[in-house]
């Protein structure tokens, strides 16, 4: 890990255990959270690159391919995490 990403996640301090996300809920947080922040659908939708690899996602617990939530620009998940409950 970089330093400048240990910077950005002390900053973003979120309420969440979310540590790892499969790219479907990655994309639908960070939608939602430009939606809910600025009334607009996110410009940029990702990283890049993003390293993914075979984990659990932590939001809709499929075994899949997962990276971290930076790659999403650390999203507000209980966005997500509200609708999947309901
Ligand atoms: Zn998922």
């Amino acid at each position: 890990m970089k330093k400048a990403d240990k910077r950005i996640k002390s900053m973003t301090t979120k309420k969440t255990d979310i540590l790892e996300v499969c790219s479907p809920c990655g994309l639908t947080a960070n939608y939602l959270t430009c939606l809910k922040k600025y009334g607009k659908p996110p410009i940029k939708k990702a990283h890049d690159v993003s390293t993914y690899h075979a984990g659990t996602c932590d939001v809709c617990g499929e075994k899949t391919s997962v990276t971290e939530p930076r790659d999403f620009f650390y999203p507000d998940f209980n966005l997500i995490l509200k609708k999947i409950k309901v």
